[in-house]
């Protein structure tokens, strides 16, 4: 449906392992219209993931034809990988007038500020950066290098969290979805 409206941009940014994934999956399935855009990504897909599911999966010579063909509205190296949104999928996506969220870095979230001076910034933090650390034990899904590398960016990213419109505090996954939600409906142009 084209309402003739543009739809708001919305960025979800946080260190690895806070549930930014979670978060969003739990959000496509309650009473909110917001469209994910999924990003393509150079890193190894991990177990379970698939490709134009979780990401798209390219090698690092596709990503940078794609950076070269001016594909991406914002892309960034991210732990020793690139990341990088689609202008294509988000633009299709706000012209149809339907909000989207992003799920992306500080270095992205950055990108996005200049390009969409209103888009709607949301940074979600861990309880604490011990409880980061569980977290990403937990899941298991990096190796010890990876896990410093990501522990290492989490602090620095949690220095800039002030350049955020928004923050949200996972202590729960209930709350903070009901948080994004309210966030999403206060800021949606779409329900004037
Ligand atoms: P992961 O490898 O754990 O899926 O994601 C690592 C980091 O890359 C996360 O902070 C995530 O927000 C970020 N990321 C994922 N997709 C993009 C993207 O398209 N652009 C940017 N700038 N960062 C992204």
């Amino acid at each position: 449906m084209n309402t003739g409206k543009q739809g708001t941009l919305f960025v979800l940014s946080g260190p690895s392992g806070v549930g930014k994934g979670t978060v969003i999956d739990k959000l496509s399935t309650e009473d909110i219209n917001v469209e994910y855009s999924i990003s393509v990504t150079t890193r190894e897909p991990r177990r379970g993931e698939e490709d134009g599911q979780d990401y798209i999966f390219v090698n690092e010579d596709e990503f940078f034809r794609m950076v070269e063909d001016n594909k991406f509205i914002e892309w960034a190296r991210v732990h020793n990988n690139y990341y990088g949104t689609l202008k294509r999928t988000v633009q299709d996506l706000l012209n149809k007038g339907k909000d989207v969220i992003l799920e992306i870095d500080i270095q992205g979230a950055r990108q996005i500020r200049d390009k969409f001076p209103a888009a709607i910034l949301i940074f979600l933090l861990p309880p604490s950066l011990d409880e980061l650390e569980d977290r990403l034990d937990k899941r298991g899904s990096e190796d010890p290098d990876s896990k410093k590398t990501r522990l290492e960016n989490a602090r620095q990213e949690m220095n800039e969290i002030s350049y955020y419109d928004y923050q949200v505090k996972n202590d729960n996954l209930e709350d903070t979805v009901y948080q994004i939600k309210e966030i999403i409906k206060k800021e949606s142009k779409l329900k004037e």
